[in-house]
């Protein structure tokens, strides 16, 4: 999961991990906006809820594919998984857990010391800062705990509302949407939401999916972005969803040269 939002195309990201789409894809957003124009709320969220009975027959058990115990584990882990796959973070943070059992332990860690423990993760020296300087306001402002409210989350280092989303959502019950690369990209050839900024598909996603199933809607769509709706070469012939997903963009996408790197 990225942490930085680098806007404008999402279906140019080869791994599907990153947010950087370098070639903006000429008349996508035309698509969506005239897919909105011919759509009401109220068809849109239809829409939705097909999607979503879709998904959940297929990924009834959807979650969180970072491994964690208690919700800094997952705050560091989640910070860990900017550019980076959750199978290697999960990799990393066994060792990571054991030499820092608690927010304090992280504050006080040897910069480098971190730095070489979360290397394998890459961009390690901007996550050790972050890590270290969110325990640090965590010990100070937070008692040691991990805040559960999004307007104490966002604010710490490191911690974006996707991050933010991740932790409320997973780490204590409470229902949001998280925005990452793989939910741009599907939210949009779903027809779900014409915007590429992650903030305002975040907020078109939450006027669509009825609030309890928020964070269980964002596992799915992520799943199902890993698994089959690749970034590169979607899996649309293969897809349960092919009967109710207006595959906004992935025609002009698959016509475009030098594709079909496997996402
Ligand atoms: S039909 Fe294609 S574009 Fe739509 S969700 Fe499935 S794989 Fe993705």
């Amino acid at each position: 999961m990225g942490t930085s939002y680098i806007s404008n195309n999402p279906f140019a990201c080869a791994s599907g991990l990153c947010y950087h789409k370098p070639d903006a894809q000429e008349g996508m957003l035309a698509e969506l906006a005239s897919v909105h124009t011919m759509k009401d709320n109220k068809s849109l969220k239809q829409s939705a809820a097909r999607l979503h009975r879709g998904l959940a027959k297929l990924y009834l058990d959807a979650h969180c594919e970072l491994d964690y115990a208690d919700p800094l584990q997952l705050l560091v882990a989640t910070i860990l998984s900017a550019q980076c796959t959750d199978t290697r973070v999960n990799l990393v943070t066994p060792a990571l857990f054991a030499r820092y059992p608690d927010a304090q332990a992280f504050a006080d860690a040897d910069l480098g010391e971190l730095e070489n423990a979360i290397q394998s993760t890459g961009f390690f020296r901007n996550k050790a800062k972050n890590i270290k300087a969110c325990c640090r306001i965590i010990v100070e402002k937070h008692g040691g705990q991990v805040p559960g409210t999004m307007e104490e989350l966002v604010p710490l280092p490191g911690i974006g509302r996707k991050t933010a989303n991740v932790i409320l959502g997973n780490a204590f019950g409470v229902p949001g949407i998280t925005v990452d690369t793989h939910m741009m990209r599907l939210s949009q050839r779903m027809g779900l939401t014409k915007e590429d900024d992650p903030e305002k598909i975040e907020r078109d996603l939450m006027e669509l999916v009825p609030k309890k199933d928020w964070t269980l809607f964002s596992h799915r769509m992520i799943f199902h972005g890993r698994r089959v709706c690749f970034a590169r070469k979607p899996d649309c012939e293969g897809c349960v969803l092919a009967k109710d997903c207006p595959r906004i963009g992935v025609e002009k996408m698959k016509g475009r040269k030098g594709e079909g790197a496997k996402g």
